[in-house]
């Protein structure tokens, strides 16, 4: 325990520490006193420089870049998709200053906020008309209030299911104040179990996507065409939740445009399979897009400037035949990023590291072609303390995510632009030290 006289006072600590913020060294300066007087933490050496760390630890970010190793490209929980360069330089462009968010500079008239990101989507995609919010699932749920609030939504038995971070389909259902409709079962559902319950109380028809998971074996799911003659008939909407909603082909996964060829609505999220931040895009049928649009929970749940800025740059890049970042990843296949991990492999090895060169299974992630394996390269290190290692490696700065596979730490290429290459290298120094 100490006695009070061997604590220094507050305030020459804030004299000592004049280039720091005041409130900030007086907070720290007071609970680290604290804690020594009460002997949860013994006296430091030099009292303004163990205050100074405390003060920086206050100020530094939480949020930060993290190199991605882990071979899983849209990774929920590091971000999903990372944006691409002209994405990026659209958000740094309207970020700093003020930008036509809802003027129309020819006229000087009010703007639409959403018109440049609209125009884009609806050439990409074939669509009539497009609306784009904070995520998918606020677009499902605004579709869905919009156009079923006291009204039935019928639903698939095959297809009410959890996408994760507690969005049930049952449940945003519900949220949006329609009743739920369930036909068919888990397994086999057929255009006439839809046609038996559409009455006068139908508001729309739901389909889910199973983006995250798959029913295999005896299993049937209606006709997509007829289907949407039996909802076009009975005058209610057909809405499709595409969860993923690719805009490229050739990805495993149908295309936006091959839903909306036999679909009135498709909802889909804007980071995962199109690559660019998170938004929710609605594209479709313009009356039932304008109805979604003029309804206040809209507004509750429109974008802001900077992802308008990011979406439209990645819409741009598709329109100027780029790919974005994700969809590159994407595609690499196992013959292209051999050569990559031998190199960083043989690079490792004269830095002292046994590492080596190996085949690796990537994924999709975000909820997006589950069973999909990733064929591809990456470098395996034996480390002492793997796990203690890779918690090393998470803490860094830059923090890097790899796995760990057979006691070793696996680091997938495929994630890693050859960009970041230094940068990781320099953090695995950096975790052995
Ligand atoms: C991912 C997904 C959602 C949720 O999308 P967010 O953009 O994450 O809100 C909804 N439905 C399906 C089918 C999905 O795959």
């Amino acid at each position: 325990m100490q006695t009070r006289r061997h604590l220094p006072a507050i305030g020459t600590l804030v004299t000592a520490l004049g280039d720091l913020p005041r409130p900030l060294v007086v907070s720290e300066a007071r609970a680290l006193v604290e804690s020594v007087r009460s002997g949860t933490a013994s006296a430091p050496a030099d009292w303004a420089e163990a205050v100074r760390a405390r003060v920086n630890t206050r100020l530094a970010p939480v949020l930060r870049p993290v190199i991605n190793a882990t071979g899983v490209v849209l990774h929920t929980n590091l971000g999903r998709a990372p944006l691409g360069d002209r994405a990026q330089r659209r958000l740094h462009a309207v970020a700093s200053g003020w930008c036509n968010l809802e003027l129309h500079l020819e006229t000087g008239e009010r703007g639409e906020r959403l018109t440049g990101v609209e125009q884009r989507l609806r050439s990409l995609v074939g669509a009539e008309a497009a609306l784009a919010v904070n995520n998918n699932a606020a677009a499902v749920l605004l579709v869905l209030t919009a156009l079923a609030a006291g009204r039935e939504v019928i639903v698939s038995r095959g297809e009410l299911v959890e996408i994760g971070g507690s969005f049930r389909v049952p449940e945003v259902i519900a949220a949006g104040g329609a009743r739920l409709v369930e036909v068919g079962t888990t397994n086999r559902t057929r255009v006439r179990d839809f046609a038996g319950a559409i009455g006068t109380q139908t508001g729309a028809i739901l389909r889910v996507h199973p983006s995250n998971f798959r029913v295999s074996g005896f299993t049937e799911s209606p006709d997509r065409a007829a289907l949407r003659a039996l909802a076009t008939a009975a005058n209610v909407p057909l809405i499709e939740d595409l969860g993923s909603g690719a805009l490229a082909a050739g990805l495993g996964e149908p295309t936006v445009a091959d839903a909306l060829a036999t679909t009135d609505l498709v909802c889909f999220s804007g980071d995962k399979l199109l690559g660019g931040p998170q938004a929710g895009l609605v594209v479709g049928r313009a009356d039932l897009v304008q109805r979604a649009r003029k309804h206040p929970l809209y507004r509750a749940l429109r974008l802001d400037r900077l992802v308008l800025a990011a979406l439209e740059g990645t819409l741009i890049d598709y329109e100027a035949g780029a790919e974005p970042p994700a969809v590159a990843m994407l595609r690499l296949d196992a013959a292209s990023l051999r050569p990559r991990a031998e190199a960083l492999a043989s690079r490792l090895q004269e830095l002292g590291w046994a590492a080596t060169a190996l085949a690796t299974i990537g994924r999709a992630g975000g909820g997006s072609l589950p069973e999909l394996d990733l064929p591809g390269w990456g470098v395996a290190l034996t480390v002492e303390g793997t796990d203690a290692f890779l918690t090393r490696l998470r803490v860094g700065t830059p923090a890097v995510l790899a796995r760990a596979a057979d006691g070793q730490v696996l680091l997938d290429l495929r994630t890693v632009p050859a960009g970041e290459e230094n940068a990781l290298l320099a953090a695995l120094a950096a975790a052995r030290a």
